[in-house]
């Protein structure tokens, strides 16, 4: 069974300080979107993936996406993002659906993953989709946490609850999902996509929300998202010391 992807790559470069969108940052002579595709693509059996890019970029993005893939490769499409995340996702979802005239009610494993964590090991993806072939709704990564997390109300700073350490997990991406969920996920919330304030962080929350089960798998070091510059570094140390 084939599995398909969503990259999202239309998130700006404010918090890099760079001038350009996220993905097309360079770290050691290749953009993190080029570094996420490759990871992506050497999955198995993903036989298609929408990349989502901001509008004004949509020529530099095919460039990147053009260096990647070898001639006579049409797995990847790019596509215009949303205003939000969860917006862009949806762009992906309906660029996939309409080019694969994927049905509504496929169980085909549908991919949902962050250019930002441009060095997710292959094998990650290849475990997740393995658990939606399997017949898990939704499948994501997660690591323990090592601080005391505490929910606090914003306005006043004061502790409401504090959840017990042993049952957090830092959720990273790739999430999996079969289609029929996630699809229906998406368009059930579409409207919270508009606004960053009312959007979803993950794609896993709007799944959660119709009641699916939502498993969570051991995540991966390097499946980090690159936020601030000291991530960039760290990205080079880790290509450096380790080759690839
Ligand atoms: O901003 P943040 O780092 O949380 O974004 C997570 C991922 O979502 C990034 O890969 C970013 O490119 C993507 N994104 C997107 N469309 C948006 C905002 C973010 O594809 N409107």
């Amino acid at each position: 069974m084939p599995a398909v992807a969503v990259l999202t790559a239309a998130g700006s470069g404010l918090r890099l300080d760079a001038n350009k969108p996220k993905a097309l940052v360079e770290v050691g002579g290749q953009t993190l979107l080029e570094l996420a595709l490759e990871r992506v693509l050497a999955a198995n059996a993903v036989e298609a993936v929408v990349v989502t890019c901001t509008a004004d970029d949509m020529h530099s993005f095919q460039r990147v996406v053009d260096s990647v893939i070898t001639p006579g490769d049409d797995r990847v499409r790019v596509v215009p993002g949303g205003k939000s995340r969860q917006g862009s996702v949806l762009a992906g979802l309906e660029e996939l659906e309409r080019w694969l005239a994927i049905p509504t009610s496929s169980d085909i494993p549908v991919v949902v993953h962050d250019a930002a964590r441009s060095l997710t090991p292959t094998e990650l993806i290849d475990e997740l989709i393995d658990l939606i072939r399997k017949g898990v709704p939704g499948a994501l990564p997660g690591l323990p946490v090592v601080d005391t997390i505490k929910i606090v109300d914003p306005d006043t700073g004061v502790v409401t609850t504090t959840p017990r350490r042993d049952e957090l997990r830092s959720i990273q991406t790739p999430q999996a999902f079969q289609w029929s969920v996630l699809r229906r996920a998406h368009q059930e919330h579409r409207a919270l996509a508009e606004s960053e304030t009312t959007a979803a962080t993950d794609d896993s929350i709007l799944v959660e929300n119709l009641g699916y089960p939502v498993t969570v798998i051991e995540g991966s070091p390097l499946a980090f998202k690159v936020t601030v510059p000291e991530d960039l570094e760290r990205t080079h140390a880790i290509l450096v010391g380790t080759g690839h």
